[in-house]
């Protein structure tokens, strides 16, 4: 007998949905699949982006099907000053007219990071505030997002599907199944301007705190919140309705 508890209808409806769009767009291309999520959702999916290591490849993807999709940037108020002049610069280079910068609560700030080095202490804590939270605002005038994570990121992400129910939003990985080389050869192919940190060796970028080179032959997201058993800040952790 299982010991599943039933899903509430809502949720239930919501995975069916992505079950079906899933089965449609597995293995479908990168622009097929930001394209049907443009035709199934209209101006009720956001592309939300880090403007970090990687973005390029799906913002470009995103400009070419529609560059005036709404496209989600949190700026957590520690990420690196170079990545706030790649935004203002991929913006220019790609023609995408709805780049939309979302900030932590400052209220919020205030009482739980006044002095602004939660992170030190309590790294949950502060994605919480500074990620997390900045995200589910950003997203409730929508049903639907993109996003740029890979299966060959890490081992955490080796099993995320093309499409897949996130709370009450349907949220598409167009790029799920592409690999470095594929990625590599998408930025040189378009001569697509890299993220500045990148020639120090920064393979992933986030918060300046959190975040390190890596070595060869490390997961590409070693570098991030290196030494704790953290893995992701939480806004890909499976958000409940
Ligand atoms: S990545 Fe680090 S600095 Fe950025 S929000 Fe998370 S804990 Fe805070």
């Amino acid at each position: 007998m299982s010991n599943l508890s039933p899903l509430p209808e809502a949720e239930a409806t919501l995975a069916r949905h992505a079950a079906r769009l899933e089965a449609r767009l597995e293995d479908a291309d990168p622009l097929a699949i930001i394209a049907a999520a443009r035709e199934a959702f209209g101006d009720r999916v956001a592309t939300v982006s880090s403007f970090g290591a990687e973005s390029v490849v799906l913002l470009h993807m995103v400009s070419q099907v529609d560059r005036t999709m709404p496209v989600l940037f949190l700026d957590t108020g520690h990420l690196f000053p170079e990545t706030l002049a790649y935004r203002d610069q991929l913006i220019d280079r790609l023609g995408l007219t709805q780049v939309l910068t979302f900030h932590p609560d400052e209220a919020a700030r205030m009482a739980r990071d006044g002095d602004n080095d939660l992170w030190a202490s309590n790294t949950d804590a502060c994605c919480a505030l500074r990620k997390v939270e900045p995200l589910e605002k950003a997203l409730a005038p929508f049903d639907a997002w993109l996003n740029g994570r890979k299966r060959y990121q890490a081992v955490t992400r080796l099993r995320i599907p093309v499409v897949e129910a996130d709370g009450r939003h349907i949220k598409f990985n167009p790029l799920a199944a592409l690999g470095p080389a594929e990625i590599a050869g998408w930025i040189h192919a378009h001569d697509l301007p890299e993220h500045p940190m990148k020639r120090f060796g920064f393979a992933s970028i986030g918060c300046m705190p959190c975040t390190s080179r890596v070595a060869p032959g490390e997961d590409a997201r070693a570098g991030r919140w290196r030494g704790a058993a953290k893995t992701e800040c939480g806004i890909h952790l499976r958000r409940t309705a």
